[in-house]
């Protein structure tokens, strides 16, 4: 099936085209038509399966007929989080660029007096965070009772953020004859109970989730103790080609905590959670879209329906606890047919979550120590005698381990001074994050010159680099390796069942 035999007017078809889109993806397939009819629809498709345009498509074909009026939208989107909002804005720009329908984007942390405005002038989309939306409403700058089309995307991420009882009170506050659109990826009970109370013989279309990753996305995961997290994300970003990459924190205070850590070892780093005000996130953002800031340390919700195409790699800092997170998370790289890679630090009592991601991929996640670049798939019962630092070849060979082949960059991890013990290695971090940020007044060509002259005097490098360039990672920052300390995944299996 083709767009223009769904039915859309040609205006659309031609911001379509110019987006590069050429074929519906299944979930526009089902659902753009449907819209077109003015049917209630409960679609079950996850972010990644093209359920944006799936709505707001045929939304700007239904819209471009008739006039909105001051402070009465024609149609309300509510989304979870300020940042899926944006995006669906921002696909109605492109999709809409035809077409002259007027926006407002209500999210928190921006202005009111700007959203209000844009109120006041009659807008035909309003995109919404619920609790900016029932902020706008209780202060009277909003009437709801022309509002003809009600989406409300990703209703699974409401449930989880504890929304429904707000969108329940939005939904009271529209009127009874409107055509509604719930999209979410699961059909939990909360869910099933929202479409039977407020959609009206909804048709229910569905899509597979985009569960099985990109093929295009390399997966990799190294064990360790929670201790060793840091250390370890550092020797990964010094081990892969990273030219951009999320890393997700599971918890936000995390995101702040990891974020300092980088920086103060002088990597090229940003932060986006949702206690940040939102033109700090704004401003963030743009400033990894332009290649400004190369790491971006962030959680979950921060991250969602973020569409960057071109990021070289996806570190979890901490393994998500719901699997479909997973999923999300990696899909932020080897977008649009890319390569990427996703590399998943994991500690030895996370087991249960790598099963749960493992079952929904239907794959494993290959384990490689710190320092194999190449994901190996593990034999059964190798992970237990495989010692650290062996080489690819040798473990594909299945032969003995012999005396560790150092990958090159280990001469810096020898020359620095290994604590003997984890709580040593442990002092070690906490110190070099204590240690103050390199004098501003030095010159950068002479900044740029340290590492090579530090490896002449056998010194360790330190975060004594610009800190605009990733590349830096492979001389700055101390390492200091596990020392004495047995990362536990030399001694057991974790995920032995
Ligand atoms: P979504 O599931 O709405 O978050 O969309 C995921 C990505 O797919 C976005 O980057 C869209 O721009 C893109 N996309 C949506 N529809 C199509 C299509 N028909 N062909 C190619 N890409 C699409």
């Amino acid at each position: 099936m083709t767009f223009e035999e769904i039915g859309l007017d040609p205006n659309t078809l031609k911001a379509i085209a110019e987006m590069g889109y050429t074929t519906p993806t299944p979930i526009q397939e089902q659902a753009i038509g449907l819209v077109l009819m003015g049917r209630d629809v409960m679609g079950i498709a996850q972010t990644g399966t093209g359920k944006t345009a799936s709505y707001t498509l045929p939304m700007i074909d239904i819209l471009s007929s008739g006039r909105a009026r001051a402070r009465m939208p024609r149609s309300l989107i509510l989304a979870p989080t300020r940042e899926l909002a944006a995006q669906v804005a921002e696909n109605f720009e492109q999709y809409g660029k035809y077409h002259k329908l007027s926006m407002a984007l209500l999210i928190g942390g921006e202005s009111f007096g700007d959203q209000e405005r844009a109120l006041d002038r009659g807008v035909d989309v309003l995109i919404a965070t619920p609790g900016r939306m029932i902020d706008l409403f209780e202060r009277g700058r909003i009437l709801l009772s022309d509002v003809k089309i009600l989406v409300i995307d990703e209703a699974d991420r409401m449930l989880d953020m504890g929304f429904i009882p707000d969108v329940e009170r939005i939904l009271g506050w529209l009127p009874p004859l409107r055509q509604t659109l719930l999209f979410s990826a699961t059909m939990a009970p909360e869910i099933k109970r929202l479409a039977d109370r407020f959609l009206s013989n909804p048709k229910v279309v569905s899509v597979a989730p985009p569960a099985s990753p990109a093929e295009s996305v390399t997966q990799r995961m190294v064990i360790v103790e929670p201790r060793d997290k840091r250390e370890a994300l550092r020797a990964l970003l010094r081990e892969e080609e990273v030219a951009n990459a999320f890393i997700f924190c599971n918890r936000k205070r995390d995101v702040a905590v990891l974020f300092r850590s980088l920086e103060r070892h002088g990597f090229s780093v940003g932060q986006l959670h949702g206690d940040m005000p939102q033109s700090m996130r704004t401003e963030t953002l743009d400033q990894f879209r332009r290649g400004d800031v190369k790491l971006l340390v962030c959680s979950d919700v921060a991250a969602r329906g973020l569409d960057i195409a071109d990021v070289s790699h996806v570190f979890n800092f901490d393994v998500p606890s719901h699997a479909e997170d997973y999923v999300h998370r990696i899909g932020r790289t080897g977008r649009a047919g890319r390569e990427g890679r996703a590399l998943t630090i994991a500690a030895p009592e996370d087991g249960k979550y790598v099963s749960a991601i493992q079952k929904l991929i239907g794959k494993d996640i290959p384990v490689t120590p710190l320092g194999d670049a190449e994901p190996l798939p593990l034999e059964e019962g190798e992970r237990r005698g495989r010692g650290r630092g062996r080489g690819k070849s040798e473990a594909l060979r299945g032969d003995k381990p012999k005396a560790a082949k150092k990958p090159e960059r280990s001469a810096e991890v020898k020359s620095a001074p290994a604590p003997e013990t984890a709580e040593k290695a442990e002092t070690a971090e906490k110190k070099q994050d204590r240690k103050p940020e390199p004098k501003a007044e030095a010159k950068p060509e002479e900044k740029r010159q340290r590492p090579e002259r530090d490896a002449k005097r056998g010194r360790r490098g330190r975060g004594n680099l610009p800190a605009d360039e990733v590349a830096e990672m492979d001389h700055g920052d101390d390492v200091v390796a596990f020392g004495g300390h047995t990362p536990s995944f030399l001694l057991r299996d974790p995920f032995a069942k």
